[in-house]
This record gives structure tokens, sequence and C-alpha cells, in this order.
């Protein structure tokens, strides 16, 4: 490819724009670097127009149909009609339309060069895009991740989570297939809207990552919300035609619903982008980083989803300011992955950060671990919600709380404290001496904090 005497130069370039991507680009423009962003779709990415805030706003919805269905529990004479699937779609398309706007005013106020295109690393300093060349003084690899299909075919009444954020009816039935957060997330919105839902998971639970005490709590609710659900079995084989679609297991059993939701995670896109023609190693798919997020390979950088890791917006978003902070020569703090904080938006909702009671078992010692579970019944606003669940709390043995877990409406929430206990290495007994509002949810993780210190309030 020629490049033109005009190629621009900036001092960080960035291909793709979605959390991580537009993060390094809004701290490196802070920092005084001149920042160029290639995106060849939508600048906000999978979170913003297919992932987190879609999702969260038909999570939103379907609170909303669980409440009209139960309001008389409360003294509320309320009843669900109907939903009506196009209206909370523009409900959703309103809040992810809103929420553009606002960041790309906000890239263009900071005076950061959006380049539309499709975008193919040609040199460890220069990027294509369609045809014109870009030049970065450092890289920065953020092009994201797509749904995993296990070489099924999407289309027609098999869906991905985009395909499912569009549908124009509801289904009467679904089957998931997967039973990580996308899966149980689709799962309890199709729940709430009436759609008779059927999971099927490999492993042998439902959010296999999480502590046991929260796998348990969630598959208790899920059965009693009468979601239903396969684990540790696999499927075999997805026939669909005009009636329906038909799934194959392992076990010989066969399924059959209106539609097929394919949630068994998320794979790095990276393919034909010339990343390894550079030198940089890639792993199935993944950009092979150091812990500061260098490649190995000149002054390129990757971010975000490609990454491997946990597969989270606001890792994006530290992922992002991390390199443009490193790149100043700052020498940014790392955040080991396992810190960081997660919350899966099903009804009951869970939040959690840390090592669970078996990874902490087997990174400090079997007998050097501490837990208690606070139950909710005990907590005053989640009897008013009319919550049920917990939070477990982990810790190392006259040492520091490493884990906290919690499960139960609403209770994501509580996860800016839980973070900040357990990135602060706090020991229960600091936790315990500070004071809790009355009646929050938060006193719970307070009430947990106060058991594991011996000095248990309310239980
Ligand atoms: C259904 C669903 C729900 C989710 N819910 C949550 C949630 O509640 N909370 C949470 O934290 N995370 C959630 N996630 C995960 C979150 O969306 C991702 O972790 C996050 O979007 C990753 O950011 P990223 O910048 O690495 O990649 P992406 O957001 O995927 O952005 C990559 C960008 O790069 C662009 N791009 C790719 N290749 C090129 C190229 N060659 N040239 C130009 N541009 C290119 C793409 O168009 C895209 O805009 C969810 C994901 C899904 C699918």
């Amino acid at each position: 490819m020629a490049e033109s005497a005009a190629t621009q130069e900036f001092d960080v370039l960035i291909l793709g724009g979605g959390s991580a991507g537009y993060s390094v680009a809004l701290r490196a423009v802070q920092l005084g670097f001149s920042v160029g962003l290639i995106e060849r779709d939508k600048v906000g990415g999978t979170c913003l127009h297919t992932g987190c805030i879609p999702t969260k706003a038909y999570l939103h919805a379907a609170e909303l149909a669980e409440n009209a269905r139960e309001g008389a529990k409360y003294g509320i004479h309320t009843s669900l009609e109907s939903i009506d699937l196009a209206g909370v779609r523009s409900y959703k398309d309103g809040i992810v339309a809103g929420k553009h706007k606002g960041l790309s005013g906000l890239l263009k106020m900071k005076k950061i060069t959006v380049i539309n295109g499709n975008g193919r690393l040609v040199g460890q300093d220069t990027i294509d895009v369609d045809g014109v060349a870009y030049k970065g003084k450092n890289i920065v690899l953020a092009t994201g991740s797509t749904s995993k299909t296990f070489g099924l075919e999407i289309g027609g009444r098999v869906l991905t989570s985009t395909e499912a954020l569009n549908m124009e009816t509801l289904p009467k039935s679904a089957i998931v297939l997967g039973g990580g957060v996308i899966g149980v997330e689709f799962a309890s919105v199709w729940n709430s809207f009436g759609v008779d839902v059927t999971i099927v998971e490999g492993l042998p639970s439902l959010v296999p990552n999480e502590d046991p005490a929260i796998i348990k709590n969630l598959e208790r609710a899920f059965k009693k919300r009468g979601i239903k659900f396969n684990t540790g079995v696999f499927f075999e084989k997805v026939e669909q035609d005009a009636n329906g679609v038909k799934v194959h297991l392992a076990d010989g059993k066969t399924l059959e619903a209106d539609v097929v939701l394919v949630a068994v995670g998320r794979g790095p896109v990276t393919e034909n982008m010339g990343f390894e023609e550079q030198g940089i190693t890639i792993d199935r798919g993944f950009v092979i980083t150091d812990e500061r997020l260098h490649t190995g390979v000149g002054n390129i950088y990757a971010v975000g989803d490609i990454v491997p890791g946990v597969q989270l917006a606001h890792r994006g978003y530290q992922h992002g300011i991390f390199v443009a902070e490193e790149i100043a020569g700052q020498k940014p703090t790392i955040v080991e992955d396992i810190n960081i904080p997660k919350v899966t938006f099903c009804e009951p909702e869970i939040a959690s950060v840390g090592y669970s009671e078996p990874k902490a078992k087997e990174k400090f010692g079997e007998d050097q671990i501490e837990t208690t579970e606070y139950n909710l019944a005990g907590n005053g606003k989640s009897s008013i919600l009319g919550t049920s669940g917990l939070i477990k709390m982990v810790r190392v043995k006259n040492g520091p709380i490493v884990g906290v877990h919690g499960i139960g409406g609403r209770i994501g929430e509580q996860i800016g404290e839980a973070q900040l206990i357990v990135n602060w290495e706090a020991y229960p007994e600091d936790v315990a001496q500070l004071i809790h509002a009355h009646p929050t949810q938060n006193e719970s993780l307070g009430e947990a904090a106060l058991a594991l210190a011996g000095k248990p309030l309310h239980g």
C-alpha cells in the first residue's frame, strides 16, 4: 500500500471504538496526546449497542412486568395485561440512541479524531483504513469480541444475543444454550415476559464461575420461577424448520421450542486484521500481552475483550485508562482479573468480587479460610422489597476479606462497597466498625463483616 505524503499521524492510534478503545482515547487526550480512534460500526461497541445497556433495559422492563403481576402482594391491585415487545424495543433503542449521541458528542468535544472504516494493521506503527494509511507513535488494539456459535448457523429461529435483542415478537418457548451470564440474563427476561424457558449448560451448574452458595441459591430461585434447566449435558445438534427448533442433547434427550438462543460464550475479533503478520502472538484468537498490556511488538498494546480474561465493559475501561497512563509513563497499578467486580443482572441478581470459597482454599490453603453467610431474611430492606438471598464473605484467617459474593433482588448495587473491601484488602474488623445506613440492603455487608469479626449483631 502506498503511503501518501499527507499520512495522518497520531500520538495514540486506536483500532476499535468500544468500551476499551474509547476509554484509551478519553484518557489519552486528557494526558495531552493527539488521538485517532478507528471504528467500523458505531462508537460504544458491543456494550452500548448489543450488550450491557440494551440487555439491562430489557431486564428493567422484565422487573416492571413482575411488579405488575405481583402488586396485590403489596396491596396494590395491578395485573399484567400484555407485553408489547415493539414497545420494549423502542424504549431500549431510545436509551441506546441517547447514550450513543452523548458518547459521540463527548469524543468530538475532546477533539478525538474518529475515523470511520475497517482497520487493518499493516505495519508496527501503521493501520490501513479502507485504503488510507494512518500512523500512530503508539497503537492500541481494541477490536472486541463476538458470540461464539460452535459451528451453529445463526438465522431464522437460531439466535445470538444480538438477534434476540431485536426480535419482532415474543416466542412462546425458548431454549437457551449456555447457563453463563448472558444465558441466565436472557432466561430471566423471557421468563418474566411469559416465555417458557429451558436452559442447557454443559458444566455441572448454572453460572459455574460463582461461589457454590450463590449457585445453589440461583438454581433454587430459577426453579421457583419455573425456569427449567439441564446442567452437565452438552447439546449435539440443533435443527430448525417452519414450526420450531429441536435441540438434541448428548444424553439422548430432545428439546423443542420456538427459538434457540446460542449463549455459549464470546470469542475475540482478531481474524484477518494483520496482527500476526506484524509478529503479535495470538492464542485461540486472543492477543497475548504482558501484564502491562504490551504485545511485545513495537509500541503496540491491546485492551478489552481481545485480551484473555473476564469479558466485561468495566475491565475494558480500566484497561483503557491503564494503557493511556502507561504510554504517558505514569506506571499505573495493575488490577488483577480476580479483583474485578462482576454483576449478573438476572432476577435474583448476583454480585461478586474476589475469591470464591473453593478458589480461596486453593490459593491460600484449605485451613486458612473462614467464611460467613448472612441470610437476607434478616435484612429489613430486602424483606420490604420481597427478596431473599444471601451475602457470603470469605476471609483469610487473621487476614483480609478476599471475596464477597451476594445474591438477591437489586444486590448488584452492593458491588461498590464489596469491591472496595476486597481491593483495599480490608479486614472484617475494619468493615465491622463502619456504619451501614438502616434500612438498606447495604447493611447486609456490615452484618456479614460483623459476623466474620466474631461479633454478629442480628445473626
Ligand atoms: C448480551 C451481552 C450483555 C453484556 N452485558 C454486560 C454487562 O452487563 N456488564 C459488562 O460489564 N459487560 C457486559 N457485556 C460485555 C461487554 O459488552 C464487553 O466486555 C465490552 O463491550 C468489551 O469492550 P471492547 O471495547 O473490548 O470490545 P467491543 O465493545 O466489542 O468493541 C470493539 C469495537 O471494535 C470495532 N472493530 C472491530 N474490528 C474492527 C476493525 N477491523 N476496524 C474498525 N473497527 C473494528 C467493533 O465494531 C466494535 O465497536 C455484555 C456483552 C453481551 C454480548
